[in-house]
């Protein structure tokens, strides 16, 4: 019987297999995918990543791709745009996915990969694992970090389905373009682009050049109306409009994939088993990003689940350590990035864009809030006094 069986070898998964088996715990990584695989994704992240998880640094030669100096947001309308010098880090999810899962093994984590979880049973004493290869896995304690679709969340009952406009729908497609060709549209910087609400739907777009490739998404709230293909294909042209993107870019062979975009799931826990990552929501409602926050979970739901196994006490009660830890890590400043994700929908946005638009320390900041995808309070604070600072500083001018 294993410690713990960890479902979903994305970067939740991984980060929690590497912890677990790092201190000692005997731990199954089971993913439905072979590897390397790939996950439809931006791939942007920021830099400061490498710090929080610095095991990483010494496989980053085989997942870094770029790094991108300048962002830029284009509000809705695009009458006006912010430009600002933050680092976003590039890669492509099927290098990064496999590096993390490397990390793992070499910790001593068990793959069980091509391997899909059919069902799980949990009883008094331990968790059965259904495989729909005819595989069972005995185990204390289950990990759900089977992204947005979990069949562990739906088993557990900790998210049996997502509530009505929780979701957002996209498409994305790793455009080949050759180097020079990248420097000639996005500069030496390789300038990356973030577009809030395209045609006038709740949601997001992003332009993410690389080395060798340029990454073009477009995110739509679920249950805002209007046809997704139709709006990426719109998107496409206008960027192919604006010079932003290759002519010859074709939208049809762009990937579909969902987002969970209206905050973390409210439990995480129950008796010998927890969620973390894109099972529980973990996502920045703002941007969409969420490989730093699903890895962040990892790291707590080990810490967690090492602590009662030690305790050989691993029910709801005893896990509720992780529960707070991802509340307190990022718990509020999910709740801030809902309030600005509304604000960025209301009609207060033009006015909020026109103030940044005439500060350009204001554009620096909200370059970083876009990379990191993070509002934390003091960067709240920040941005929220440098706005009240600029518009009495017109007021006296
Ligand atoms: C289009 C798009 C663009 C994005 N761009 C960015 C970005 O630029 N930056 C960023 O930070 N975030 C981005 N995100 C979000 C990011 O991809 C996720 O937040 C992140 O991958 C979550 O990691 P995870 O480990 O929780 O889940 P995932 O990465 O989804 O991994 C889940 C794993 O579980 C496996 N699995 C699923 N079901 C089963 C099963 N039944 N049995 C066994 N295995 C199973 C899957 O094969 C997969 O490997 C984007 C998402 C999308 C859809």
């Amino acid at each position: 019987m294993y410690d713990v069986a960890i479902v979903g070898a994305g970067p939740a998964g991984s980060t929690a297999a590497r912890y677990l088996a790092k201190l000692g715990f005997s731990t199954c990584l089971i993913d439905k995918c072979g590897f390397p695989r790939d996950k439809p994704c931006g791939g942007g992240f920021s830099p400061q990543l490498l710090e929080e998880f610095s095991y990483l640094k010494a496989r980053e030669d085989s997942f870094a791709v770029s790094i991108s100096k300048t962002g830029v947001l284009h509000p809705r309308g695009r009458l006006v745009a912010l430009r600002g010098r933050a680092d976003m880090m590039m890669t492509l999810r099927e290098q990064f996915d496999n590096a993390l899962l490397n990390e793992a093994i070499d910790c001593g984590a068990q793959p069980l990969t091509s391997c899909r979880v059919k069902s799980v049973q949990a009883s008094k004493e331990k968790v059965l694992v259904h495989t729909s290869e005819g595989k069972v896995v005995e185990t204390k304690a289950i990990v759900g970090a089977d992204g947005v679709n979990s069949t562990v969340a739906r088993e557990t009952g900790l998210n049996v389905r997502w509530p009505a406009g929780s979701l957002t729908a996209c498409k994305v497609m790793e455009i080949p373009v050759n180097e020079s060709r990248i420097t000639d549209y996005y500069g030496e910087d390789r300038e990356y682009h973030f577009f809030a609400n395209f045609g006038g739907r709740p949601g997001y777009g992003w332009l993410f050049p690389k080395i060798n490739t340029v990454n073009v998404g477009l995110g739509i709230v679920t249950n805002a109306g209007g046809s997704l293909v139709e709006q990426f294909s719109l998107f496409v042209k206008m960027l192919q409009h604006e010079g932003l993107l290759i002519p010859s870019a074709e939208p049809d062979c762009a990937r579909g994939a969902l987002v969970p975009t209206a905050g973390p799931v409210p439990c995480t826990i129950v008796d010998r088993a927890l969620l973390v990552g894109d099972s529980a929501g973990m996502v920045s409602p703002l941007t969409g990003g969420g490989i730093a926050y699903a890895m962040r979970a990892g790291k707590f739901a080990a810490i967690a689940l090492a602590g009662a196994l030690e305790r050989e006490d691993l029910r709801a009660k005893s896990l509720l350590t992780y529960q707070r830890a991802w509340q307190h890590s990022f718990g509020r400043d999910m709740k801030r990035q809902l309030i600005a994700q509304k604000l960025f929908t209301s009609s207060i946005a033009n006015t909020l864009f026109e103030i940044g638009h005439r500060d350009l320390k204001l554009q620096d900041m909200v370059a970083h809030l876009m990379a990191s995808g993070s509002t934390s309070a003091a960067t709240a604070a920040r941005i929220v006094g440098r706005v009240v600072w600029v518009c009495l500083r017109e007021v006296l001018h």
